[in-house]
């Protein structure tokens, strides 16, 4: 059998970006460090307010998360409204819940078409499949709930209504998130960054960024490549944060997550497996979330083989299993791309804008961040120049580290195990 390509399938049209910098200037208005969706949209925000923008990344522009995920687009994290008034106060939280169901994911439609960024950006709908009965119930409830809170376009498809969803009988019904779309990521984050050049913003790949010290009024920015002044600095790198930003690596978990694309498939096998050519995600925490290619050619399906990194051969086989777990039609599909990327997560489980000794960072997407990254990278480029509009409650969450997490996330393995005991006792309620 021939080995799956490890590069994003994404990457087949990630064309690279042409236009990058060759020489560092000595000084400039603002530094981005990291150029994926949340670095490109900040230097797209900053360089449209008039400043002199540089958009660095440790690779090439891109490398990282924003063009190796699912490319599916929309808003809400999941966690409900009492867990998020306990921590941060019920007036917050609900600002949470508005800014996540729907201010972002407004602002990256928007972004999408001001910037007429060519991304087969489509509202398909996404089915969230309910891994047991009981889970369904509890999950319909919620959206009662939420319902009475804030403006949802999402409803309830009973396990009776799910073969026209999707070609498989492996859930116990669902919820169907009306206007989520999905987008191509390697398309998406090239628009973002075209369009972060267009306004102005220089870019570089290549450039690794080692430090970042406070100066006078500005910082000193030590780069692979030399050192530069700047007023002000953003650190973009989520879960590529390395070491050199031991502040932010401790409140930053990297946790992996891995892809399949199959070869295209006929045409009769796609209409019987994905009839309503919805984005899918699941709840149990192996967490499938599975789509057509943007062509509607080829099956790709994304899952927590692991939460470090395993070699590839490995996480191929885990989700080969999960495929034709899903869906036994596959179970004989060819496998051409195999591939892997890093989330951020933060012990919170939601992102967060905010300052270390002067230095601004937004990041801790924790896996959702297609429409987040953008809106909050915007937030906080506006919070850069002092204007008011960069408010957002999500200034308000906190980044928190534990003692026990100092250098490397060495428990995310333990913490694999016990979501595969929660799975397991999950699947036996399942049963019954
Ligand atoms: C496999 C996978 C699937 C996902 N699926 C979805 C999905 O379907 N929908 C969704 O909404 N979200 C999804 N996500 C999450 C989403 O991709 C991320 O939240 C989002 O892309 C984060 O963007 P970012 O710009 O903050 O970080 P990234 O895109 O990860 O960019 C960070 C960049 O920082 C650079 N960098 C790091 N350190 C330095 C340094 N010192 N100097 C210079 N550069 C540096 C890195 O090279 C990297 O390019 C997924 C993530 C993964 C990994």
């Amino acid at each position: 059998m021939t080995k799956p390509n490890s590069d994003p399938y994404w990457w087949e049209e990630f064309p690279a970006f042409d236009g990058e910098a060759e020489a560092l200037p000595e000084t400039c208005d603002a530094v981005v460090v990291g150029a994926g969706l949340t670095g490109a949209s900040a230097a797209l925000t900053l360089a449209n307010s008039g400043a002199r923008v540089l958009l660095l990344d440790a690779e090439r522009p891109g490398y990282g998360a924003s063009t190796r995920n699912g490319g599916m687009i929309g808003g809400g994290y999941r966690l409900s409204l009492d867990e998020m008034s306990q921590k941060y106060g019920a007036d917050t939280a609900l600002r949470l819940l508005q800014e996540s169901y729907n201010d972002s994911y407004d602002f990256a439609r928007k972004r999408i078409a001001d910037q007429r960024i060519d991304c087969d950006y489509n509202a398909y709908g996404r089915f969230r499949g309910q891994w047991n009965d009981a889970e369904y119930s509890a999950t319909a409830r919620g959206l009662d709930d939420l319902r009475k809170l804030i403006d949802v376009d999402i409803d309830m498809i009973p396990k009776s209504g799910q073969r026209a969803e999707i070609g498989t009988d492996f859930y116990s019904g669902g919820m169907r998130l009306n206007d989520h779309g999905g987008i191509h990521p390697g398309k998406y984050l090239n628009g973002m960054l075209q369009s972060a050049a267009r306004a102005g913003a220089v870019v570089m790949g290549n450039t690794p960024v080692g430090d970042v010290q406070k100066q006078g009024d500005g910082f000193v920015v030590t780069t692979a490549r030399g050192q530069l002044r700047a007023d002000t600095v953003l650190m973009a790198t989520n879960g590529y944060t390395t070491l050199d930003f031991p502040r932010l690596k401790r409140r930053m978990i990297p946790v992996s997550s891995f892809l399949i694309a199959t070869e295209e498939l006929p045409q009769a096998l796609i209409d019987d497996i994905m009839p309503a050519r919805r984005m899918c995600v699941e709840t149990r925490h192996r967490h499938c979330y599975f789509r057509l290619s943007p062509d509607g050619k080829r099956f790709v399906l994304g899952g927590r083989a692991a939460m470090s990194r395993v070699p590839q051969a490995r996480a191929t086989s885990v989700l080969r299993g999960l495929m034709s777990e899903i869906f036994p039609q596959l179970a004989k599909a060819k496998i051409s791309h195999s591939w892997t990327g890093q989330t951020g997560f933060t012990f919170t489980f939601l992102p967060h804008i905010g300052q270390f000794d002067g230095v601004w960072h937004a990041m801790g997407f924790s896996g959702s961040g297609n429409a987040m990254a953008p809106y909050l990278g915007h937030k906080a480029a506006l919070a850069m120049i002092g204007d008011p509009a960069a408010d957002t409650a999500f200034a308000q969450t906190t980044l928190e580290t534990r003692a026990w997490y100092r250098k490397s996330a060495w428990f995310l393995p333990f913490a694999h195990q016990l979501y595969r005991f929660t799975d397991r006792r999950e699947d036996r309620r399942r049963a019954t």
